[in-house]
């Protein structure tokens, strides 16, 4: 009623009813300045997400022990399955491309090798942890060499320039920070602060490095000097720091900022043949985000840890901050976070900062809830890897008597066996099916998704119905040489969503 009031009054109006904003700290600061979720979103309590948690159970995970390691691989298949696995998938991929295959033909891999430029781990390390390599040192470009041309890309600090750092409300900051990363191309943004719980129990204990290489398939604990995995410890220091023998997160008052960067759902759709190609897709963004985000809080006066877009180094696995800061919801797939916005395509890291944040609220949009009775992933997923159970469990699965080493304990979860995952993705030359077929990826805007996805939230009564209907309408694996045709956004997905101002949708949608 009031736009229309707007409308009819013309712009002098307009002018006398719309806020006025004189500077960017004013604009941050305003009671406009929240994050708009889809209506049907609801909080919870900070620390209660809709997954239970026990930190009595949870011990902080070493990252060097992850589903994609050689070792952890062959406890359950063996030396000789996992070291020729990606050999198979190679040659499957070749065939593939001999017999000009749908979704193989040379335009197809064209289109992968472009995304893959800017693929894991490349511009990322020249920022590293937290841009110094001791205590007292002054944040640089890490490494500083060989190559010096990567100094230049480090901002000044407040102090370089003369002024003083940034101060300002936490809500301020947050919505400051938000709107930055946005822009350099994080799709949700939310906070968490660092607590004890987040030292004992999030935290990964080890970076994972090199530690996924067959080289250490039978020399476990893989030494330090050849993997390069480094213990993540905590001590009484101003200023995160890392050098060859550890990383070093500061024992004060710091903010998690858990990021999910929006995946292409027409590139998932295309699995498995282009599903190499949506997994990498997102680390684009990644990649522009880190340097900046950098950049940007030194250019507060404040400090970036963690390295964004570098599945070498993680501080946690992204999944937990994500869910403790609302920016998604736990799911059947246990390696995919849902959320509101866009389902399961996305990419999630998570770093520190002691720029002090509002931490965001757990959110609860029915989407947990809903996978109790769908299971349109596991019924999809070729190495039957996806938990079937009907209710999540607190006891860690096991395979051939071996319980799983790959997972994290402490979630009453649906367990995903990571290591069937990635043998099977190894051996068949790729997969992610399951990011594409989830009955969460759908179009965003068509009103009959917004209608289904407030009714989930609302009540479970009509989860199962949803559900088949999803299944009915084949919603799902598309065929990839269809993608060519497709007018698409640019960067293939839609990046409005969040958007809701500048006269794009309203709502957050
Ligand atoms: S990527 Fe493929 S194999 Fe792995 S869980 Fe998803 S559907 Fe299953
Ligand atoms: S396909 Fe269904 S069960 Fe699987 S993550 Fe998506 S909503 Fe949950």
């Amino acid at each position: 009623m009031r736009a229309l009031g707007l409308g009819g009054a013309g712009i002098g109006a307009a002018a006398l009813i719309a806020p006025t904003f004189h500077d960017l700290d004013e604009l941050t600061g305003s009671n406009q300045a929240g994050w708009k979720r889809p209506w049907y979103v609801k909080e919870r309590d900070i620390g209660n997400p809709t997954i239970d948690i026990d930190y009595t159970l949870m011990e902080r995970f070493d990252g060097r022990q992850q589903g994609q390691c050689a070792h952890t691989l062959a406890i359950y298949y063996g030396d000789a399955r996992v070291l020729a696995a990606s050999g198979l998938g190679s040659a499957k991929n070749a065939q593939y491309y001999a017999a000009n295959a749908n979704g193989y033909l040379l335009k197809d891999r064209a289109l992968a090798a472009g995304a893959n430029a800017s693929s894991i781990g490349r511009f990322t390390d020249q920022f590293g942890w937290a841009g110094r390599t001791s205590a007292g040192a002054p944040a640089v470009v890490y490494p500083t060499g060989p190559s010096t041309a990567n100094n230049t890309s480090a901002a000044q600090t407040p102090a370089q320039m003369g002024v003083p750092k940034w101060t300002g409300t936490p809500e301020e900051a947050s919505q400051m920070l938000r709107a930055a990363m946005r822009m350099y191309g994080a799709t949700l943004v939310g906070y968490s602060e660092i607590d004890q719980n987040w030292r004992d129990h999030i935290a990964f204990s080890y970076e994972k490095n090199n530690c996924n290489s067959n080289s250490f398939i039978d020399n476990w604990p893989p030494p330090q000097n050849m993997s390069g995995a480094r213990p993540i410890v905590f001590e009484d220091v101003d200023l995160a720091y890392e050098t060859t023998s550890k990383l070093v997160i500061p024992n004060k008052q710091l903010w998690e900022v858990s990021c999910s960067w929006q995946g292409s759902n027409e590139l998932f759709r295309r699995a498995p043949a282009w599903g190499s190609l949506a997994n990498r897709d997102t680390f684009m963004y990644c990649q522009m985000t880190n340097g900046c985000t950098y950049n940007f809080l030194q250019a507060l006066g404040y400090q970036m840890m963690g390295i964004i877009g570098n599945d070498a180094t993680y501080m946690d696995s992204g999944g937990p901050p994500a869910i403790l800061s609302g920016v998604g919801e736990a799911s059947r797939q246990k390696l995919y976070t849902l959320t509101p916005e866009y389902g399961a395509p996305g990419r999630l890291y998570s770093i520190g900062t002691d720029l002090p944040l509002a931490p965001t609220k757990p959110i609860d949009a029915g989407m947990y809830r809903f996978c109790h009775t769908c299971h349109k992933c596991a019924n999809n997923c070729p190495a039957n890897a996806i938990s079937q159970e009907s209710q999540p469990s607190w006891d860690i699965p096991s395979t051939n008597g071996i319980p799983w080493n790959f997972t994290v304990k402490g979630t009453k979860a649906f367990y995903n066996n990571t290591v069937a995952c990635d043998i099977y993705n190894s051996e068949s030359g790729g997969c992610e099916i399951c990011w594409g077929v989830c009955t969460f990826t759908v179009n965003h805007s068509a009103l009959i998704h917004q209608v289904v996805k407030g009714t989930i939230a609302q009540t479970s009564m009509f989860n199962e119905f949803f559900f088949k209907m999803n299944e009915n309408f084949g919603y799902g694996q598309k065929d990839p040489d269809s993608w060519w045709n497709l007018s698409l956004p640019v960067f293939g997905h839609d990046t409005t969503i969040g958007a809701s101002d500048g006269g794009y949708r309203s709502g957050g949608r």
